[in-house]
């Protein structure tokens, strides 16, 4: 098996892609300047270009463009209704109702997107299930389906145990809803094909290029090691390593899931019937989560994992994954027919975190000119779509539905984590907390009430933790 520090994704595309270009060298002027080249950057890119055709857009890239979490991700391009419990509070109804149907309508974009342009990223809208394998997990979405029926919404369709195991081909899951407008599809060569079409529409993309500093000064800067970029407008489009600026440094939390991938086995999956390109996930908040690949292989990936300590994001993630047994014996308990079948490949990726497990977005306190926008949850690949809608509407100065949303801050982000040390020394604790409880209750039990209650100070994951607690 390949211990891969990219991705079993990015190995796949990038044997037929020549090596990354040299970095930029020397100064550069331009109307805006994107930070980051993962989805967030490429779709910003992409709409600025699309509004105002005349607007300059150069993106700077440390690595590749998709050599971040876009192109190490389980490839599902989700929906917003299973945040429905933190959006619709903190949006308001019709707001977060708009909201809703905007990434809704954004993974069918994206697909259609591909289409348009010829981008072959193994799409597929075969939707997702969300279900239950342990009794405590029972009803996980129950709160998030009532909000949503009350506000005129009805994604999800209710199916019977026997009918989530016939469409899963796992008969670990005990109860689950499905909701069909969740896609699934081949991360990196979404990744990669969306910055072949941005630089055909005129985007300038310097890979290899990190910024080593911000200049906050009325027409901003991004510093790069061998020259600097002014903009009118710096995009930040940098996932977990925006920990790295203060700003951001008791907003979000970066974490580090991972993931593993089988050999093809087409014959297997079929007799198993798990023929499409449904998309599975439980309700542990480390949750597990699993699809099929077109040419019949599973991927399964783990939420949680590393968490960096003061700040120190820079290569953490590009290691091989340290729990790829821990993550195969997941595989194993939903598909006991697939222990003895190889694993192709082993990563993990960065994510990131926040209070109220919803994206962020906003300009910083100091410099009005530059916007930031990340925290996805660990559910950015279709989110990233309707992100990019607010991106650009910021960085065009547009007073518009996209730049006033709740969504984006007033002010200096909530910070929702304590100071180091208490943060790091926490965080092991609260993840221990986590994966104690889960452990209990997969057997079963139930955990007791000190472990119950440090587990639920973790930050949401898939679905906000705390509905209440969903506010800026
Ligand atoms: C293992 C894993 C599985 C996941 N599975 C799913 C899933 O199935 N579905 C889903 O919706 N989401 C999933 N996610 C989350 C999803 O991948 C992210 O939310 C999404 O890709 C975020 O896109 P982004 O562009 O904001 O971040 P990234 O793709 O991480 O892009 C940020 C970019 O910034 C660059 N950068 C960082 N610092 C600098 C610097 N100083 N200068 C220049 N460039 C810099 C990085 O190299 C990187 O390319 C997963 C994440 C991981 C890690």
């Amino acid at each position: 098996m390949a211990q891969s520090i990219r991705s079993w994704w990015l190995d796949d595309v990038l044997g037929r892609e020549p090596a990354a270009p040299e970095p930029l060298r020397g100064d550069l002027r331009t109307d805006v300047c994107i930070v980051g080249g993962g989805f967030t950057g490429l779709w910003t890119a992409l709409q600025i270009k699309q509004q105002a055709p005349s607007v300059d857009v150069t993106i700077v890239e440390k690595d590749i463009c998709g050599g971040g979490a876009s192109g190490r991700n389980g490839g599902f391009c989700m929906t917003w209704m299973s945040k429905a419990t933190g959006v619709l509070p903190l949006a308001g109804g019709q707001e977060g109702v708009r909201l809703l149907r905007a990434a809704e309508d954004g993974v069918k974009a994206i697909g259609e997107f591909c289409r348009t342009h010829a981008i072959d990223a193994d799409f597929r809208l075969d939707g997702w299930l969300w279900t239950a394998t342990s009794a405590a997990q029972l009803d996980a979405w129950r709160s998030t389906v009532e909000v949503l029926d009350r506000h005129g919404l009805h994604p999800f369709e209710e199916l019977s145990p026997r009918e989530v195991q016939r469409r899963s081909g796992s008969r670990a899951h005990r109860a689950g809803v499905f909701e069909a407008g969740v896609a699934t599809l081949h991360p990196a060569k979404l990744a990669r094909g969306l910055a072949r079409v941005a630089a055909q529409q005129g985007v300038r993309i310097h890979e290899s290029t990190a910024m080593r500093a911000l200049q906050r000064t009325p027409r901003p800067g991004v510093r790069t090691e061998h020259g600097t970029i002014r903009a009118e407008t710096v995009v930040l489009a940098l996932n977990a390593w925006a920990h790295e600026l203060a700003d951001f440094r008791r907003s979000i939390l970066p974490i580090a899931p991972d993931a593993i991938i089988t050999e093809p086995v087409p014959d297997l999956l079929e007799s198993m019937g798990y023929r499409d390109g449904l998309a599975v996930s439980d309700s542990r908040l480390q949750v597990d989560y699993y699809r099929t690949t077109l040419d019949g292989r599973i991927t399964l990936g783990k939420g949680g994992g590393m968490i960096p300590f003061a700040g120190r994001v820079g290569t953490r993630f590009d290691t091989p994954s340290p729990r790829t047994q821990e993550v195969q014996a997941r595989l194993v308990a939903l598909y006991p027919q697939l222990r003895d079948v190889p694993l192709a490949a082993a990563w993990r990726g960065p994510a990131a975190r926040t209070g109220n497990g919803l994206p962020c977005f906003g300009r910083l306190a100091d410099c009005a000119q530059i916007v930031y926008g990340h925290g996805y949850n660990g559910n950015g690949v279709g989110p990233s779509y309707t992100a990019a809608r607010i991106l650009a509407s910021l960085a065009l100065d547009l007073d518009d539905e996209w730049s006033n949303t709740p969504l984006v801050r007033r002010g200096t982000p909530g910070a929702f984590l304590p100071p180091e040390p208490v943060r790091w020394l926490g965080g092991q604790l609260v993840r221990a907390a986590v994966e104690r409880k889960t452990g209990i209750e997969d057997s079963g039990g139930t955990p007791d009430r000190i472990t119950a209650r440090i587990a639920s100070l973790a930050p949401g994951g898939l679905t906000p933790v705390s509905p209440a607690s969903a506010g800026p």
